[in-house]
Order: C-alpha cells, then sequence, then structure tokens
C-alpha cells in the first residue's frame, strides 16, 4: 500500500517546485501508470517513494513505513519492499546477466543456493535464461531492460516501480515489455510505470496518475493516455 499526502518536493528555493501538493493512494496489487509530459515531475514522484529524493512538505508512506520518517540505517527495510528499474540501467562492467542479477542478492548474503535459484527464477519470469551467461555490455537495448527487470524483481518485492522502461526501444520489445509487467503484476506484485508512451498507456487499460507542471491533474481508474486518445494509438498483439 502506498500513500502519498500533500506531498510537495522543491529542488531550489527560487524556482517553482517539482511537486505540488499531491495525495493518491495505491493498494496492493495494482497496476497504475503515471503520465505527464517531460518535467512534469514523474521521476522525482517515484524517487519520493524510494526516498532517493526528500519531501519538502507532506507525508509518504509505504505499508507500514513512514518515508519521511525513516532514518538511514533503516532505509534498506524500505527498499527491500521496492523494485526498481531506472531510467539507465547500470550494470557492473565485465559481468553477465546472471552476475549482475545474483549481485543483488550476495549483497544481503542470502546462500549461494538461494542465490543460483532465485536469479535463474528471475530470469526465466523475463524470458532471459539464453543469454543468462553473456555479459549485459553485449546485450541489446531490450535484452537489457529485461535483466534489469529481472534484477529488480529477484528479492520479490511487493512493487515493481520502472521509469520510462519502453524508451528507446522498438514496438515488438516494447510489447515485450509490456506482457513481462502484466505477468509480475498477476503474481500479486503492484507496478507502477513512469511513461510518456501513449500505445503502451492506450493498448494495456489501467488506472492513470496523469501529472502536468507538478499537479496531479487525473487519477482516472477507466485508463487510456489522455481524455482525447486516439482510438487507434494502440499496439497490435
Ligand atoms: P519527468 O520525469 O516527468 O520528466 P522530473 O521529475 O525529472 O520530471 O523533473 C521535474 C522538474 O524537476 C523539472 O523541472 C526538472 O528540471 C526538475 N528537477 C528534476 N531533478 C532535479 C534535480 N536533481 N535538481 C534540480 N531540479 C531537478
Ligand atoms: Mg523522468
Amino acid at each position: 500500500m502506498i500513500k502519498v499526502t500533500n506531498a510537495t518536493k522543491r529542488y531550489n528555493k527560487k524556482k517553482e517546485p517539482a511537486l505540488k501538493d499531491i495525495s493518491f493512494q495505491i493498494q496492493a496489487g495494482e497496476f497504475v501508470y503515471l503520465t505527464g509530459p517531460s518535467g512534469s515531475g514523474k521521476t522525482t514522484l517515484l524517487k519520493l517513494l524510494y526516498k532517493e529524493e526528500q519531501l519538502t512538505k507532506g507525508s509518504v508512506q509505504v505499508d507500514n513505513i513512514k518515508v519521511e520518517k525513516i532514518s538511514s540505517p533503516k532505509l534498506h527495510l524500505l527498499r527491500r519492499k521496492i523494485g526498481i528499474v531506472s531510467q539507465e540501467d547500470l550494470f557492473l562492467p565485465q559481468c553477465t546477466a546472471f552476475q549482475n542479477v545474483a549481485f543483488v542478492l550476495e549483497v544481503v548474503q542470502t546462500n549461494q543456493q538461494q542465490i543460483v535459484e532465485k536469479t535463474l527464477n528471475a530470469l526465466q519470469r523475463v524470458g532471459m535464461l539464453d543469454v543468462k551467461d553473456t555479459l549485459t555490455k553485449d546485450l541489446s537495448i531490450g535484452q537489457q531492460k529485461k535483466i534489469a527487470i529481472a534484477r529488480a524483481i529477484v528479492n520479490q518485492p511487493s512493487i515493481l516501480i520502472a521509469d520510462e522502461p519502453t524508451a528507446n526501444l522498438d514496438v515488438k520489445s516494447a510489447v515485450e515489455m509490456m506482457k513481462i509487467f502484466l505477468n509480475i503484476n498477476q503474481s500479486g506484485t503492484s507496478v507502477i510505470i513512469a511513461t510518456h508512451d501513449s500505445t503502451m498507456v492506450n493498448s494495456i487499460r489501467n488506472r492513470v496518475l496523469e501529472l502536468s507542471k507538478g499537479r496531479l491533474i487525473r487519477d482516472d481508474y477507466s485508463g487510456g493516455y489522455s481524455l482525447f486518445s486516439d482510438p487507434k494509438d494502440v499496439y497490435v498483439w
């Protein structure tokens, strides 16, 4: 469960806030798109959820954690709940897909057999088992994105956040990506996707939170990229 109450984020006192007085709730198991043009505050809002940025005003709650109150030594408790696919997939250089996913588990010290099992399971869920021994730098952009998703879900988070996951992807890869997100959501994980890919939002209709200039201007359970969506703007699959 995510509860955001009157959240405001100001990076610079002299400029307009990046987010102004945002409130919404997301229940466990929901699939939500966060839409809006570039600069509207999508990435900032996601970062507030996992405390990569600090709130200026308001409050954010994730399950039983008050995000603005949690201290640094306890931050891992929040991060364990949330899998993150950020805009740039930063991988360990000179490491294979398997090693890049397994690394996340190694830092939380699970036993070796569990690391192997969980890593293979995550790679299988994104359809990337056959490239597990390939260096991530030798994979295509779409394959790298899937490895980033495997890395985000390997610890079985209750929430998966992805920031513009279909940017730079061709249509076929974008559709594959959406199927992966749907599959992850159907296993019970809440999924939040920031995107300005209207075709994606129109193809798989789900709740839409729309930002404009830092304000939440729409919270629509019937979905669609905007109120005036073109019915032809969908992927055919
Ligand atoms: P989006 O993801 O929708 O493109 P962002 O959250 O990245 O929007 O940006 C929202 C606003 O906050 C923009 O005006 C952007 O310039 C500003 N902003 C984002 N990150 C920072 C930062 N680290 N420092 C200062 N301003 C920032
Ligand atoms: Mg962004």
